[in-house]
C-alpha cells in the first residue's frame, strides 16, 4: 500500500459465490460470525455469549483470507485486513498503537471484522517468542480482545498455518476460542473452485473442469486460480500472437476481453 500501515479498511465485495467448496466450513463461520452479528438478541434471550474471536487455521492458499472477506461482504460489516508479519516490523511502541488504532476503528465503524493474517507471528507460543516486543503486543492484543464489549458486533478473525505455534492464552476462553480448520480441497472441492474461476471465461466445448479437478491433486484454491489465469493467458497468446503483450497488458487485456472480474485474478 505504501502508506506504511498494516492495515486497511473498508467493506470487501466478495459473496459466498467466489468460494469454491469448503461448505461444512463456511457454514461453521456463517453459525459463529453471520448468526451472532445478525441477531445479537438471540444471543442475549439464550445467555450465551456471540464469540469474539474465531480462528481459521489450515494450509496457505486454501481460501481463509476469502472467507472471512466473503462473511463481511455478505453481513456488510466493515472490514479491517491486518498483517501479522507487517505488525511486527513496526518500530518500538507503534505495534501496540497500530492494533489500538485498528480496534478503535473497528468499534467506531460496527458491525466490523478485524481480519488478521499470520497471527502467528504476533502471539507466537512463548518459548519460541523471542522476547519482550512479542509479549508485549500478544499483551496488548488480548486487552483489547478482552476490552471488545458482549454486543458481538465486533468480531476479529485470526488466520494462521501454523495453529500449534500459537500462543495457548489467545485460545483461551472469551478470545479465540472457536476454531475452523479450511484444509486442502478434495476433488469436488477442486472442481468447485475451478468452476468459481472460469465463470467469467469462455471455455471451449469439450472442456471438462472433472478432468482437471481429477489430475490436479494436492493444489489448493490459490494454485488452481493461477492455473486457471495461466490457460487464459496461453489461449490469448494462441489467438492473438501478434500482440507479444508483457505480462501487465496481458492481465489488462483478459480482463477486458473476458467479463472476468478483477477479484478474480488477485494474488
Ligand atoms: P494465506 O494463508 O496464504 O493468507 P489464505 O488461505 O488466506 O492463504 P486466500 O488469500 O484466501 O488464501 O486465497 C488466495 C486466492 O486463492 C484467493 O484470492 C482466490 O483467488 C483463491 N482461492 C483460495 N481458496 C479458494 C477457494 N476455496 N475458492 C475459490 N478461490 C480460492
Amino acid at each position: 500500500s505504501g502508506s506504511g500501515r498494516a492495515a486497511s479498511g473498508g467493506t470487501p465485495s466478495v459473496t459466498y459465490e467466489d468460494i469454491g467448496g469448503l461448505d461444512d466450513e463456511l457454514e461453521q463461520v456463517r453459525e459463529m460470525i453471520e448468526l451472532p452479528m445478525r441477531h445479537p438478541e438471540l444471543f442475549q434471550q439464550l445467555g450465551i455469549e456471540p464469540p469474539k474471536g474465531v480462528l481459521l487455521h489450515g494450509p496457505p492458499g486454501t481460501g481463509k483470507t476469502l472467507m472471512a472477506k466473503a462473511v463481511a461482504s455478505e453481513i456488510d460489516a466493515h472490514f479491517t485486513d491486518i498483517s501479522g508479519p507487517e505488525i511486527m516490523s513496526k518500530y518500538y511502541g507503534e505495534s501496540e498503537e497500530q492494533l489500538r488504532e485498528v480496534f478503535d476503528e473497528a468499534a467506531e465503524n460496527a458491525p466490523a471484522i478485524v481480519f488478521i493474517d499470520e497471527i502467528d507471528s504476533i502471539a507466537p507460543k512463548r518459548g519460541e517468542t523471542s522476547g519482550d516486543v512479542e509479549r508485549r503486543v500478544v499483551a496488548q492484543l488480548l486487552s483489547l480482545m478482552d476490552g471488545l464489549e458482549e454486543r458481538g458486533d465486533v468480531i476479529v478473525i485470526g488466520a494462521t498455518n501454523r495453529v500449534d505455534a500459537l500462543d495457548p492464552a489467545l485460545r483461551r476462553g472469551g478470545r479465540f476460542d472457536r476454531e475452523i480448520e479450511i484444509g486442502v480441497p478434495d476433488k469436488d472441492g477442486r472442481k468447485e473452485i475451478l468452476q468459481v474461476h472460469t465463470r467469467g471465461m469462455p471455455l471451449a466445448d469439450g472442456i471438462d473442469l472433472d478432468q482437471y479437478a481429477d489430475n490436479t491433486h494436492g493444489f489448493v484454491g490459490a494454485d488452481l486460480a493461477s492455473l486457471t489465469k495461466e490457460a487464459a493467458m496461453n489461449a490469448l497468446r494462441r489467438i492473438r500472437p501478434e500482440l507479444d503483450l508483457e505480462q501487465e497488458e496481458i492481465d489488462a487485456e483478459i480482463l477486458e476481453s473476458m467479463s472476468v472480474t478483477e477479484g478474480d485474478f488477485k494474488d
